[in-house]
């Protein structure tokens, strides 16, 4: 048996094409029926031959669905529960995990180098099968899977708890950002908004977000109240500093180790570049923009290899050894922390904020397509064509 899942082809190609059915392995496992999968922008450094991703891996890390089958020693679930089903895969009874640390459990990873997290459908991360398909396995599924409202409200809404609004919320956790606080965001892609969105909700004074892309801008002045800072324009730091007067409290990564510098020339619809990448511009422009003593929140994706990084990059930084300014970092006695998200530690409440209609994160949401049209979405939302934000696959 088989069904329909997004397949990793070789460097900017994906197909969708039969899969393996998944099936109960253990007692503890369900297996959902895939009601909507993201595609994410960490997808996108596997897609462009970024990671040691081998064709072959099934993508997709951000899935929600309905309950088909229940092992037998899951209590807490049944068939036809609605859920979303965080990206990390956590057994919920390891050192890590008991802390709440579940981005960093000791034993669902059996693939990767580090042995700490695992994650569907990611190069690394365990031998999980990811959820960019129709049917997807779930295992611990009673610490897994979050219940859901039955019916189909919010649909959107709750699409975006598997990952990117959990992960916005926790870069803004580890800037620790307190109300009344400015912030400075680096990145209006789904995450960086995500960011600019729970700021807001937590109450800061000003926010900056900071991207090229006009249409991401918009959404980040529209919706999360933030001041829109161009870097195509001038020196970002030295445009927030202008804004604000000064520095910011806190500033939180929202891109990762394939940030660009200005000087796109590209027409919105033409193949991303990757020569102007500068792995660690971010992390120095967060140094500069933040005050003394204030806090850095990373959740932009950093890697210790990167097989695919074009000449531009030195040798160093494809190892994930970045020209750091630790000396000013020092100097300021500023705080950074960074890692993956742990989704537990916050997608319940999320979850309740979108029920009770104070929160509705599918401002981020531009594409809900078929499964099928997966090749082309990955191409246009790798682009970072305007007008496509996050994309919904519906299998
Ligand atoms: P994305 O790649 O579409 O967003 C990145 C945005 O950064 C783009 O809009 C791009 O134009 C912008 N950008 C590039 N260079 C910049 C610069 N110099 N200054 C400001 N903006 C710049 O996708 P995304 O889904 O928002 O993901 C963002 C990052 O977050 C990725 O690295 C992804 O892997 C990572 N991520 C981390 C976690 C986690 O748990 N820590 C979870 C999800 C995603
Ligand atoms: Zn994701």
């Amino acid at each position: 048996m088989a069904i329909d899942g997004v397949v990793y082809k070789g460097p900017n190609e994906v197909a969708v094409e039969d899969v393996p059915e998944p099936e109960l392995k253990t007692p503890n496992d369900i297996v959902i029926d895939v009601t909507s999968t993201c595609i994410c922008g960490s997808d996108l450094h596997m897609y462009e031959g970024r990671t040691a991703a081998e064709p072959g891996i099934v993508f997709g890390h951000e899935a929600m669905g309905i309950v088909d089958a229940v092992g037998e020693g899951v209590t807490s679930l049944a068939v036809g529960d609605r859920v979303s089903i965080p990206f990390n895969v956590a057994c919920g009874h390891c050192r890590n995990c008991e802390k709440g640390k579940t981005a960093f459990c000791l034993n669902v990873n059996e693939t990767g180098d580090v042995p700490a997290g695992g994650a569907y459908g990611y190069v690394g991360m365990g031998p999980y099968q990811g959820g960019q398909a129709e049917r997807m396995r779930v295992p611990y599924a009673d610490f897994n899977a979050l219940k859901l409202p039955p019916g189909n409200d919010h649909e959107d809404d709750f699409a975006m708890l598997a990952d990117i609004f959990p992960t916005g919320w926790h870069g803004t956790e580890l800037a620790d950002l307190k109300p009344g606080e400015s912030v400075a965001i680096f990145g209006a892609g789904p995450v960086g908004l995500m960011a600019a969105y729970s700021a807001q909700l937590k109450g800061a004074s000003e926010i900056y977000v900071v991207d090229r892309v006009e249409s991401r801008l918009d959404l980040a002045a529209e919706y999360c109240g933030a001041t829109p800072i161009n870097f195509e324009t001038t020196d970002p730091v030295q445009q927030i500093r202008e804004a604000h007067g000064g520095e910011v409290n806190k500033g939180i990564d929202a891109v990762g180790y394939q940030s660009v510098e200005p000087g796109d020339t590209r027409e919105s619809d033409e193949p991303y570049d990757p020569t102007k990448e500068n792995p660690g511009l971010l992390i120095n422009q967060l140094i500069r923009v933040v005050e003394p003593t204030g806090k850095l929140g990373i959740v932009g994706l950093y890697v210790p290899e990167d097989p695919g990084a074009p000449e531009t990059v030195s040798d160093m930084e494809a190892q994930g050894r970045l020209g750091i300014d630790f000396g000013k970092l020092f100097e300021k006695g500023q705080r950074l922390a960074t890692g993956q998200c742990d989704v537990k530690a916050y997608n319940q409440q999320l979850r309740d904020l979108i029920a009770a209609g104070r929160a509705e994160p599918s401002f981020v949401v531009s594409h809900r397509e078929p499964l099928e049209r997966a090749p082309e979405l990955y191409e246009q939302f790798d682009d970072r064509e305007e007008g496509v934000t996050k994309v919904i696959l519906e299998p």
